[in-house]
């Protein structure tokens, strides 16, 4: 099945906001191994979004709008879509009984325009809306589905995962099942380099790469009968590449590497502390985006001045005058230091020039150091993150990535 995302809005084409909504539909939809051929984005203008939908019918066997379902003059999508594949607006009685009662629940007067929310196309499958008003549908157009989500971002996630994958695998003859290989300390050319072989033979299950900052993530999916059926084609191949690639596979179906650093830690009673400077504080963020982190984290200094080094981290003022902040002596002696200074388990640091400025000969743009204080022994990398041109965010993510998966081999060591 070829889909096409028609996201309808003239904030869109005007930049003020991005197509996040085209980009979570798209990922559930490679979940779900329905190829996406085309995005589009046309503006609230009837005779645009008549023109794309014309187009989209032709070209693509599943069609997804978002967008444009609400109560105003300018929000035509159903009006539009049904003239384009000819099907008549009704109202639906269950859907104006759940706007009444949705405006009832909050004490706010319906207005008027909101009965427009409750048409709907004769004979489509209602999305009921239980994040908002304005419901969904899907309907089949003769070979051609057709589907609409609201527009705004807290209603068309849920929309997606409650109401439009279930309509579409419901459609699809047995399940597709992914399995999510994280890598961390291997570029994407490297992955597939090694890899290639085996991602150019598969079948099913297919295995595609998708690139992130500091990462790479293979998904393995299989298409079977059953999920038991489709996991067992699933797991040989993602054992196969575990072998292949070794240690910088951090996990699999882990949300992040920060949860697999989380959940490693507490396996193993561990606690951890990060003592930053480029990163001012990124590594400690990411750690406690996870819930449950506390159980693990003891906290984090972001030591940016040299003062605040020496103060609060014990770094002595003869490191930092002979070899610098950035500098192996510093980054060991901040993670040593970090250690001391909260009871740690294992402490880490970074230290380095994420640019744009600051950069010179010796110690260029991207060069960073990374310690790592665990049982005694104090460790320190140099990284060099400041190839083709990398913006001061990516240098500083990176960084953390690679902190963070420091960390995790380190643990895995214990
Ligand atoms: P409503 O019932 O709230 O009017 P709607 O389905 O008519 O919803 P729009 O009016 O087109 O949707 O958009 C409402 C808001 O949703 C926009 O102002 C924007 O903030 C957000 N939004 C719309 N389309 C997208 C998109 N493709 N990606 C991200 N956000 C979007």
């Amino acid at each position: 099945m070829n889909a096409e995302l028609v996201a309808v809005g003239t904030e869109l084409l005007l930049g003020e906001i991005s197509n996040t909504d085209g980009q979570y539909i798209s990922q559930k939809l490679a979940n779900l191994g329905i190829n996406v051929f085309y995005h589009t984005v046309v503006g609230d203008n009837p005779a645009r979004l008549e023109q794309v939908l014309r187009e989209a019918g032709k070209r693509s066997d599943l069609v997804i709008t978002t967008g444009g379902l609400g109560p105003t003059y300018d929000d035509l999508t159903k009006e539009i879509i049904c003239r384009v594949f000819d099907r008549e607006l009704v109202l639906h009685e269950a859907s104006l009984d759940r706007i009444k009662a949705f405006f009832a629940e909050r004490d706010r007067p319906m207005t008027e325009n909101n009965i427009k929310q409750a048409y709907l196309p004769r004979d489509c499958t209602v999305f009921e809306n239980d994040w908002g008003t304005a419901p969904g549908c899907a309907f089949d157009a003769g070979g051609c589905i057709v589907a609409m989500l609201p527009g705004p971002p807290r209603e068309c996630r849920p929309m997606t995962d409650h109401r439009l994958v279930p309509y579409l695998a419901a459609m699809a003859d047995g399940v597709i099942y992914s399995d999510s290989v994280r890598i961390c300390g291997m570029g994407e050319s490297a992955v597939e380099a090694l890899l290639r072989p085996m991602m150019e033979n598969a079948v099913n299950p297919t295995v595609a790469p998708y690139c992130k900052l500091g990462e790479v993530e293979l998904r393995v999916t299989a298409r079977a009968k059953t999920e038991e059926e489709a996991k067992a084609l699933t797991a040989p191949v993602v054992a196969d590449i575990r072998k292949a690639l070794g240690d910088v596979v951090y996990g699999v179906n882990v949300d992040s590497l920060e949860h697999a650093v989380v959940a490693a830690l507490y396996d193993k009673r561990l606690t951890l502390a990060a003592a930053e400077s480029c990163t001012g504080g990124l590594v400690s963020k990411r750690i406690t985006d996870v819930s449950g982190s506390s159980a693990v984290f003891l906290g984090g200094a972001v030591t940016y001045a040299n003062s605040v080094k020496e103060r609060v981290l014990g770094v002595k003022a003869e490191t930092l005058a002979s070899f610098g902040a950035v500098s192996p002596e510093t980054a060991e002696e901040m993670a040593r230091g970090v250690c001391l200074l909260t009871g740690a388990d294992i402490g880490v640091s970074l230290t380095g020039i994420a640019g744009p400025g600051g950069g010179t000969a010796e110690k260029p743009v991207g060069l960073v150091y990374l310690g790592l204080c665990c049982g005694g022994k104090t460790e320190v990398r140099e990284l060099r993150l400041g190839g083709r041109s990398r913006e001061r965010a990516d240098i500083r993510g990176i960084a953390a990535n690679t902190a963070l998966k420091a960390v995790l081999d380190a643990v895995a060591k214990i």
